[in-house]
């Protein structure tokens, strides 16, 4: 078969060769085809063994869900075996299949199509929502026929390379390393929690490759190369010996800059800065020391909730942040409060669907909005502060109000910790995000009240350039280079030094080697990234000078696109060896 080349948006470095499993949430919009007059009986039967195969899988799903959600939604999962074993449902398909020729799959499609839209069209709502039931059935049924059912992510123990329309970071956080050794989506922007979550993970990857994923079969050979972005498909002998050395080189180059794992990140005219990573349990603190983590910037402690099939109480979050404190001895470790909504969700915090989620109810409008849950989270953060340097830090402030209200929060959840006798360190800074441009822009006026900054460009990029950071037709236009970027990061460096206050940056652009110049000259005082970008980054530092530096800035700032600056970037990182 020939050899294939796509192209998408590589979000997560390194090169992989390996057999490729399917991971389909869904089968629809796929097309079926015809089998010959012979095939029919077998067809049938195909038919007949997949509906056992899906009455036994839903009568499993019936008995854990009468236990963890009780008889009454478990009845929603009976409803949709009263549909398997509709006495029209199934017999319908046969029709087809013996009628028509149709596939036992073609078959099955056209028919769960079909009840579907009879329900879409009935006047009543609730009968309308059915049709979410039969397509849920349908889909079991095909995922049953096909073969691509049952895959469990994290239950995957052979190496592969998943292949995936989307993956939700629910999905991604599943992925074992050890066996997963890329992956590719067909969506998802560079930003998207999918593709951070496959940098944390040290995960090759390549998400928004479009049209052409659907074309590729279990089983056949892909080259994944996730710092180009390119795929290759079914590739040539000559082929597979190139990525092979190609490969071989990003090994190389990795022991080289093994080195720098225990150095500090100092400019060679002595400028340093602090640089800390970006994590979300304690087995990513102890690798993030590994590779040379100063601090912890940003604990994402959404992936603990995420990792739970209910809110973790007090006690379960308090033993993961003691935990990671403990991994970090005297180390600074930044806790975010819950960041959820977006494209994280929670299936058991149940949050009505909206038209914008990144604009909508997420982060800490949530949190203010459920203050018990807040409280818990906030006193578990306190209670570990008596076990090191820990800092609390809220994401997604878009006013004063709110920060003054969150605020006024953490120092209520202080006194009930101090009525009760429980240690926290009273001292413990609070800080935000800055992720939302009316923040860069009043900076001058958070700086006075608030313990430090940490910029999250990930956001940031996509509430000032309105640029949605999960679309890859938009991509193009996420650029942390945009000049109006580089000027609200300036206007808060600036307003937090005028102040005192200490500045970081969390977002992605802090750990790309070819931003670093710039972000020294403006005066960042701690970079914090993926694990995995920490020594290259470290690297980045050892080989310039702040003087040089801060004339690029000047350059800089006089230039007018994204793509000016960053041609310039590039020849400035090519110059000094980076
Ligand atoms: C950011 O927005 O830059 C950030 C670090 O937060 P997250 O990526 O989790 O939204
Ligand atoms: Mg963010």
């Amino acid at each position: 078969m020939a050899e294939i080349r796509l192209s998408g948006i590589g979000v997560s470095e390194g090169i992989r060769i390996g057999k490729v499993i399917r991971y389909d949430h869904s089968f629809h919009n796929q097309q079926f085809g015809n089998v010959s007059v012979e095939d029919v009986a077998r067809e049938i039967k195909r038919l007949a063994d997949a509906k056992a195969i899906c009455v036994q899988e839903i009568n499993q799903l019936i008995e854990q869900a009468q236990q963890t959600v009780g008889a009454e939604k478990a009845g929603v999962i009976q409803a949709q075996k009263s549909f398997l074993l509709d006495p029209s449902f199934c017999p319908e398909m046969e029709k087809l299949i013996s009628k028509k020729m149709f596939s036992a799959e073609k078959a099955a499609d056209q028919i769960v199509k079909k009840v579907m839209s009879i329900f879409e069209n009935m006047p009543n709502e609730y009968m309308r929502e059915r049709a979410a039931d039969v397509r849920d059935v349908g889909n079991r049924l095909l995922a049953a026929l096909t073969g691509a059912k049952g895959i469990n992510l994290g239950d995957i123990r052979e190496a592969v390379i998943l292949i995936a329309e989307d993956l939700a970071p629910t999905d991604t956080v599943q992925l074992n390393k050890k066996y997963i050794h890329a992956f590719v989506t067909q969506k998802g922007g560079k930003t998207s929690h999918t593709a951070i979550f496959s940098k944390t993970l040290g995960i090759p990857a390549v998400i928004g490759i479009g049209v052409g994923l659907d074309q590729i079969q279990d089983g056949e050979t892909i080259i994944v190369d996730g710092t180009s972005g390119i795929c290759i498909v079914n590739p040539e002998e000559d082929t597979i010996r190139i990525y092979s050395e190609k490969m071989a080189k990003e090994v190389n180059d990795e022991s080289a800059l093994e080195a720098y794992a225990s150095k500090e990140a100092v400019t060679k005219d002595g400028y340093r800065v602090e640089i800390g990573a970006n994590i979300g349990t304690a087995t990513d603190a102890l690798y993030a020391v590994e590779q040379g983590a100063e601090g912890i910037g940003l604990l994402r402690t959404e992936l603990i909730y995420m990792s739970e099939d209910s809110l973790p109480d007090e006690a379960r979050q308090f033993k993961v942040y003691r935990d990671i404190v403990e991994v970090m001895g005297d180390k600074p470790v930044i806790i975010r409060t819950l960041d959820i909504g977006g494209d994280k969700e929670l299936s058991y915090l149940k949050i009505p669907k909206e038209m914008n989620p990144f604009l909508g109810y997420r982060a800490i409008r949530l949190c203010l909005d459920q203050k018990p849950l807040f409280v818990t989270q906030l006193r578990a953060i306190l209670r570990a502060s008596a076990y090191g340097k820990v800092k609390v830090m809220f994401p997604m402030i878009s006013c004063l109000e709110e920060w003054r209200i969150a605020k006024g929060i953490v120092e209520e959840v202080k006194e009930q910790l101090r009525a009760e006798g429980n240690s926290f360190d009273e001292g413990i800074e609070v800080g935000i995000m800055v992720e939302v441009p009316s923040v860069a822009i009043l900076a001058k006026q958070f700086a006075i009240e608030v313990d430090f900054f940490s910029i999250g460009t990930n956001d940031l990029v996509q509430y000032t350039l309105a640029v949605d950071r999960m679309n890859e037709k938009i991509d193009y236009l996420y650029d942390h280079f945009n000049p109006a970027i580089i000027s609200l990061l300036q206007n808060v460096v600036t307003a937090a030094h005028a102040e005192g206050k200490f500045v970081g940056m969390c977002g992605g652009m802090a750990g790309d080697p070819k931003a670093v110049p710039l972000l020294l000259a403006l005066g960042l005082d701690e970079l914090s990234m993926s694990a995995t970008a920490i020594r290259k980054v470290k690297h980045t530092i050892n080989q310039i000078e702040l003087e040089k530096c801060r004339r690029l800035l000047e350059d800089v700032l006089q230039m007018n696109t994204a793509q000016d600056i960053r041609l310039k970037m590039e020849s400035f990182c090519s110059e000094n060896g980076i």
